[in-house]
């Protein structure tokens, strides 16, 4: 099979961000894969200009810690900070892109019989790049439920409206019983959901090829999805630019940007459709990187 060796050549260079080619053996489990499983984590969404966690700490919501904001306890002694957090880190999602990484596992998806997006990331740029399916490990800022009667909530189309500081906002009530509505993630203190938590480790363990993509693997129980998908027999490679938790249950490390690596590894691959992405292309996605 031909390797595309000499694409490979102009990838170590790119960017500066990969320093690996990407190994033939890898290019082979890729295309034999049938069950793959994608498990990404918050370099991808950085990856598109969203702020991570603590870095979402900033205007209005400067002098709190993630802590203030994102506990049950803190929705209850304050629902009018939080809600206003959490509009206003929506309104920064929605503003942003998806990002190659994203198109990459998207297009990834139509080409394996079996695929499966394990997310530890709150936003919806898996879908809006045409992934469906997306397991939600720790919720997600699109969707919303009452605090008393778990009623669903539906937003308003489009993007909310906040000022760039931020603001306190008063959360929305419950159409059914009139309670509070809540922001549906996940939220330190809480369990994750267990229907997808058992389906994202069903499918680790049942997968013959994972790619852990921008994690540092340090969030449990999250983090234990790659080591299940070796254990039960399938290699794992990792996308990632520095090493991280999970380097030693990964079969392949390949160091650098997401949005870099994952279309080289399509490329190489033939798993693209007729018009290739190449370097220039993601390199104009890194730059649209959000405000
Ligand atoms: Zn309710």
């Amino acid at each position: 099979m031909p390797l595309a060796a000499a694409g490979m050549a102009s990838f170590s260079g790119m960017n500066g961000n990969a320093s690996e080619s990407i190994p033939p053996d890898l290019i082979l489990a890729l295309r034999r894969a049938q069950r793959i499983v994608v498990f990404t984590g918050a370099g991808v969404s950085a990856e598109s200009g969203i702020p991570t966690f603590r870095d979402a700490l900033t205007g209005l919501w400067e002098r709190f810690d993630a802590q203030d904001l994102a506990t049950p306890e803190a929705f209850v002694h304050d629902p009018e900070l939080v809600w206003g957090w959490y509009e206003w880190r929506r309104m920064l999602v929605q503003r942003t892109q998806p990002n190659s990484a994203h198109r990459a596992i998207a297009e990834l998806a139509r080409r394996v019989p079996q695929f499966t997006v394990v997310t530890q990331n709150v936003d919806d740029l898996h879908e809006r790049a045409g992934s469906t399916g997306v397991l939600h490990l720790h919720g997600s800022l699109q969707t919303a439920r009452c605090i008393a009667c778990g009623t669903a909530h539906v937003f308003a189309v489009g993007i909310p409206d906040e000022p760039e500081g931020g603001r306190r906002l008063r959360p929305p009530l419950c159409a059914r019983c009139g309670g509070l509505i809540r922001p549906g993630v996940v939220w330190f203190g809480e369990s994750l959901p267990e229907d997808v938590l058992a389906g994202a480790f069903a499918a680790a363990r049942a997968c013959d090829l994972l790619l852990a993509i921008g994690t540092s693997g340090l969030v449990q129980p999250a983090a234990r999805i790659p080591a299940l998908a070796r254990q039960a027999g399938a290699r794992v490679v990792q996308v990632n630019p520095a090493p991280t938790a999970l380097d030693d249950d990964c079969t392949w490390s390949l160091r650098g940007a997401a949005g870099v690596i994952l279309p080289q590894l399509l490329a190489s691959a033939s798993m693209l459709p007729n018009a290739p992405v190449r370097g220039g292309q993601c390199a104009a996605d890194q730059g649209r990187a959000g405000p």
